[in-house]
């Protein structure tokens, strides 16, 4: 018996009731026992993540509360910021619809060393294959994922998807000692212009550099789940040049936790009913193509 498929692919924390939940994609490092014979993707997974994202995501459970979700496996193992639809032809050109992405879609095939493509497979995987990683390790994150944030409507009305990620800003935005901080929204389509407005105001105020358009625009989570009129969502590029000392990471974090305090709601929350009323069913689904079956997502 494999513990990769008894144990949840998402670690999952809570902190006082808030319509808020933090999602890290970026988080894990792990590569499942199953996939240990891989020893490029073990060697590549242990290395690429979100770097510090782990404190991040624990000061703004304890600073705002609501919830957390993080992965467990590394981004080289499923990317849960792609949708499972974008499977690239250098991993598996046989999976049906598979064609190149940039970015190396759902399931990377390698790893860029400056300007090298470092493969992280000998041989292209099998479709079997691919189908058997998205369905244990990419599903039951967007899974838990859905049920979170459903109960955050249920129980407010509204939820609040907060994607926390952290990168090395462009060089054109670093100016002398400030943090940059990226907010991507889609170029304003996943949140509400008023919640965005006041999450930059506060982080302005407080002397951090904030970059809302052109650059980290969002990926496959905010993008999907604003698709529900009552879900907020944003992608946050912390500054990870400034998360190394808790005396950094409170200087990008502390304002942030107090504006995304600012914009939502705490207690035991009440949904109007009006807005449970009207909302519109806006489940997504997958067709498997190796199978006909549909999933949602
Ligand atoms: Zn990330």
């Amino acid at each position: 018996m494999n513990s990769s498929k008894s144990s949840p692919p998402f670690v999952l924390q809570s902190g006082k009731s808030r319509n808020v939940i933090f999602e890290t994609p970026h988080l894990g490092r792990a590569t499942p026992d199953e996939l240990q014979r891989h020893s490029k993707l073990v060697e590549a997974a242990a290395r690429r993540w979100d770097n510090h994202i782990d404190r991040a995501g624990e000061m703004m459970l304890s600073e705002v509360g609501g919830e957390w979700i993080g992965s467990v496996y590394s981004r080289m193992v499923v990317d849960l910021n792609r949708g499972p639809d974008r499977v690239d032809s250098r991993v598996s050109p046989d999976w049906p619809g598979a064609r190149i992405y940039e970015d190396g879609g759902v399931i990377v095939p390698f790893v860029k060393n400056k300007t090298v493509l470092n493969a992280l497979y000998e041989n292209p995987l099998n479709p079997e294959e691919i189908e058997h990683r998205l369905k244990l390790y990419w599903f039951p994150f967007h899974d838990q994922l859905q049920a979170r944030i459903d109960a955050i409507l249920h129980r407010f009305g509204h939820a609040i998807l907060i994607s926390l990620h952290s990168a090395e800003p462009e060089p054109e935005h670093c100016q002398g000692d400030m943090p940059v901080i990226y907010l991507g929204t889609g170029n304003g389509s996943t949140c509400d212009a008023g919640m965005l407005s006041i999450i930059r105001t506060v982080l302005e105020k407080s002397n951090i550099r904030v970059i809302s358009e052109l650059y980290y625009q969002g990926a496959f989570t905010t993008q999907a789940y604003r698709k529900d009129p009552h879900v907020h969502a944003v992608q946050i590029e912390l500054d990870r040049r400034f998360m190394k000392t808790d005396a950094e990471i409170k200087r990008q974090l502390e304002p942030l936790a107090a504006a995304l305090q600012s914009v939502s709601t705490g207690g035991v929350g009440i949904a109007p009913s009006s807005s449970r009323a009207k909302r519109l069913s806006v489940r997504r689904t997958y067709i498997d193509p190796l199978t006909g079956d549909v999933l949602p997502y």
